[in-house]
């Protein structure tokens, strides 16, 4: 009996200590992260939870998820979706449910910034050689002619079927990366993730807060590789779209870079330098970057003022970080040779 008491005294001895002992350790977080080139482009991903081997699992098939939508959606894959309807001469094409919400999508955006945004401009981009790097600058004529194939309202979609005209090319280019970053975020979700950040070529998206801290993103400086200030946010996405990204220099001496306007066929050269957007999905903030750089500063601000449902920063040619007021409290300038101005 005594010995019965003693093994029970034990026993409730050690349940108590691993009671205590459980209630003591903090909770132990495990980060796991990756780097990954694909979509033409440089991918890192950081992830925290309570399990490591969850994590790795997460890694895996965000990696996958990424590969999958390249596959669907590469302009050089000749088995792509986008392919097939960059090479359907006016045929009608049948695509998956995934691409027909991407189409959607760009076709949503395009109506919104009544065209500044237009993801049927590839003939175009082609023509200046973005897409190959053997540039030039188009003859006049010839950006007439393409400017004809180029107009979003022509993407006609029923069901899963798809019709663009015939020399009609579409170039998801300015949306994909915050689409897929939209879908990778929800996938962390699913599985538990505690809080992560994914950067995309530059589209930075963030689920949750880091732990106690706000997650800090650089915007960077278009006259060298060092921040112009560093923007603090939970749980959002911070995309943005540079004139320095990808550009030449014609034979007349004139920069040209790479957003283009899709009403003249000529790429953007209004004084701005960079447009950033901050906002909960990284699909619009991805679209609406390019869309508001195209705008130009007056007709992006107007745009802003009719929704006010993200937050920008642009940085003009002027040394101005031009910013919407609910952003200006989370930004920190790190170079004063860059003024302040707050929109309201
Ligand atoms: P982003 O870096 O997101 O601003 O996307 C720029 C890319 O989108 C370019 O390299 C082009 O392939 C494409 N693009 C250029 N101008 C436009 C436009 N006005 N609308 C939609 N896509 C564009
Ligand atoms: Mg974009």
């Amino acid at each position: 009996m005594k010995k019965k008491i003693t093994l029970i005294a034990i026993f409730v001895f050690f349940a108590l200590v691993s009671v205590v002992g459980c209630q003591i350790q903090p909770n132990e977080i495990y980060e796991e992260s990756a780097s990954l080139f694909a979509m033409d482009t440089y991918m890192t991903f950081q992830i925290y939870g309570g399990n490591n081997k969850d994590l790795r699992k997460v890694l895996n098939d965000t990696e996958e998820l990424i590969i999958n939508y390249e596959k669907k959606w590469s302009v050089t894959d000749s088995e792509s979706e986008i392919y097939l309807l960059n090479h359907s001469s006016g045929k009608e094409v049948e695509v998956s449910d995934e691409t027909i919400a991407l189409l959607q999508y760009a076709k949503t955006v395009a109506t919104d910034t009544n065209g500044n945004f237009d993801p049927t401009i590839y003939p175009i981009v082609k023509d200046w050689g973005f897409t190959t790097g053997e540039y030039k600058i188009p003859q006049e004529e010839r950006i007439h002619e393409l400017l004809a194939y180029v107009n979003y309202q022509n993407i006609k979609i029923d069901g899963n079927r798809v019709v663009i005209p015939s020399h009609y090319e579409l170039d998801l280019g300015a949306v994909i990366k915050g689409y897929v970053g939209d879908e990778i975020i929800e996938l962390w979700k699913q599985n538990n993730v505690s809080y992560g950040i994914l950067n995309l070529g530059g589209n930075v998206q963030t689920l949750n807060q880091k732990g106690k801290e706000d997650w800090k993103v650089g915007i960077r400086d278009p006259f060298n590789k060092q921040s112009v200030a560093v923007v603090s946010v939970n749980d959002k996405a911070v995309v943005t779209s540079g004139s320095y990204e990808r550009y030449f220099v014609g034979e007349d001496g004139n920069t040209y870079s790479h957003i283009i306007n899709p009403k003249t066929g000529i790429p953007v050269n209004n004084g701005l330098l960079s447009v950033t957007i901050v906002s909960e999905e990284g699909r619009k903030c991805d679209a609406l970057s390019t869309s508001l750089f195209v705008m130009g500063i007056d007709e992006a601000i107007n745009y802003w003022e009719d929704r006010k449902d993200f937050d920008f920063v642009i940085l003009s040619e002027d040394k101005r970080i031009i910013v919407s007021e609910n952003i200006k409290d989370q930004i920190e300038i790190k170079d004063d040779s860059w003024k302040l101005e707050v929109i309201k």
